[in-house]
């Protein structure tokens, strides 16, 4: 299961803009989960994360 660790992650939007259809920005500026997948996008989108944030 995708997970984005709220007290880690930066707000950057790297995790937005490469896969859209999981992660979206919350209203505290940080990166949530939309809906599960296991995409390429979305392991893209996990290894992209600069702080590690995103977990599977
Ligand atoms: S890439 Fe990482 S730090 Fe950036 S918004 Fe996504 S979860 Fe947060």
């Amino acid at each position: 299961m995708i997970k984005v660790d709220q007290d880690k992650c930066i707000g950057c939007g790297l995790c937005v803009g490469i896969c859209p259809e999981v992660f979206q920005m919350n209203a505290d500026g940080k990166s949530e989960v939309l809906k599960q997948s296991d995409s390429a996008d979305a392991q893209n989108a996990l290894a992209s994360c600069p702080v590690n944030a995103i977990s599977a």
